[in-house]
């Protein structure tokens, strides 16, 4: 069989995993009747697909690759080992947060300290000044910051709009590119990019808890420009497609959720917002456009722009928080009350973050620590701070290739 065809039967193999787990399939725009297939019937037995994924494995192993085709074979082997891994969880297999995340994800988080959180509350107390403890006072701040709900909407169109113009000029965006957001309520989310193929993506936005003005451009440039969708755009349109505008590798019409490619997806998605918006632009953007049209007082905003950088340290708190609660070192009090402590969240929004990390368990890894391989990696191709030019062409030539976080050398 040829590497195709093996790559054929990843994707049928996929599409029956996921009738075992909702959240699996992350996007799929191959074939209609393949789905239709795989969802006939009752679900395939858990081990008959541990079986399947390793004949698939062994087939792409064995495949004979030509050119580039290598980088293909890679990707393919990758992402069946995180397949293999999420099988095994799902037949009630258990591993430590560690050995979970690198079987998925191909990195093994390192433990950050205490004493770097620690580090980052004490330039935190310095930058924002006034009574009571740093969490109480951020909360303040960041009230100051919370856009009105009947802006929400506008701000966001204003902030998607500006992070496509800037892509636009960088990346080769499909002629149907269209990118539409939705309001919901009721998920263990923030936000949501549903991937629909061809071009197009819905973006769901959760309204559950109030919205700071810093999602604006997190949402337009993560979710969307640079981010998820042009990431999914760009996959489709230069291997997915048929040729001659593509390869015909059917494997990128689907996309598993737990898998190595989710580090590249949400690393690359959350350096985009700065490879979009760098230096003090991003600051700009918000104080003299996003601000105001949010009603919001625009001084604000360099204080707040200080305090994300912060933000940044504090947020591999989520890992140290679902690490010790998904190893049973933490109960959920003690997790939810970690994550008000070092994230600084309200104790609804630890309560939500808990959620998540119940759901997705290591994923969390996938935006701190892949945000950190994704910039040490385009930084050593030359994609430094001091050249935005050279880093937009290394950040797209990552988004449209098949690498894994192996192929990064990480
Ligand atoms: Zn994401």
């Amino acid at each position: 069989m040829s590497l195709s065809e093996w790559a054929t039967d990843y994707v049928h193999l996929l599409l029956a995993v996921g009738r075992h787990d909702a959240n699996f399939v992350d996007a799929y725009y191959g074939p209609p009747s393949w789905k239709a297939a795989a969802e006939a019937g009752s679900p395939r037995p858990l081990p008959e697909l541990r079986t399947e994924v390793l004949r698939v494995m062994d087939g792409v192993s064995a495949s004979a690759v030509r050119g580039d085709e290598g980088l293909r074979r890679d990707y393919l082997l990758g992402q069946l080992a995180a397949v293999e891994a999420h099988l095994a969880r799902l037949q009630g297999q258990r591993c430590s947060f560690d050995d979970e995340a690198e079987a998925l994800y191909q990195v093994r988080p390192p433990q950050t300290p205490e004493a770097t959180f620690e580090g980052a509350l004490a330039r935190m107390d310095h930058l924002l000044e006034g009574p009571g403890s740093v969490q109480d006072r951020y909360q303040k701040v960041r009230e100051r910051t919370l856009v009105p709900p009947d802006r929400v909407d506008a701000v966001f169109q204003a902030a998607i709009a500006e992070a496509r113009e800037r892509t636009r000029r960088h990346a080769l965006l499909p002629t149907s590119d269209h990118f539409r957001v939705e309001y919901v309520t009721g998920k263990p989310w923030s936000a949501y990019n549903w991937y629909q193929g061809g071009g197009t993506s819905v973006i769901q936005v959760n309204l559950d808890l109030p919205i700071a003005i810093d999602r604006a451009l997190d949402l337009a440039a993560h979710e969307g420009y640079p981010g998820h969708h042009v990431y999914n755009a760009l996959l489709e349109q230069r291997f997915a497609q048929p040729a001659p505008e593509g390869r015909g590798w059917v494997e990128f019409t689907i996309y598993p959720l737990f898998s190595p490619q989710s580090l590249i997806a949400e690393g690359t998605a959350n350096f985009g917002i700065e490879v979009a918006f760098p230096g003090l632009e991003r600051l700009a953007f918000e104080r003299d456009v996003l601000f105001p049209l949010a009603g919001l007082d625009p001084s604000e905003a360099e204080r707040w722009a200080q305090v994300q950088t912060e933000m940044k340290v504090l947020a591999f708190a989520d890992n140290e928080a679902a690490r010790g609660y998904l190893d049973d070192h933490l109960d959920r009090a003690q997790a939810e009350a970690f994550l008000v402590r070092y994230s600084l969240r309200t104790e609804a929004q630890a309560a939500q973050r808990l959620r998540f990390i119940e759901t997705y368990r290591s994923y969390v890894i996938n935006y701190n620590l892949g945000e950190h391989l994704v910039r040490s990696w385009v930084e050593r191709q030359g994609g430094t701070v001091a050249d935005p030019g050279r880093r937009w062409v290394v950040f797209v030539d990552l988004i449209s290739s098949p690498r894994l976080p192996k192929a990064l050398g990480l």
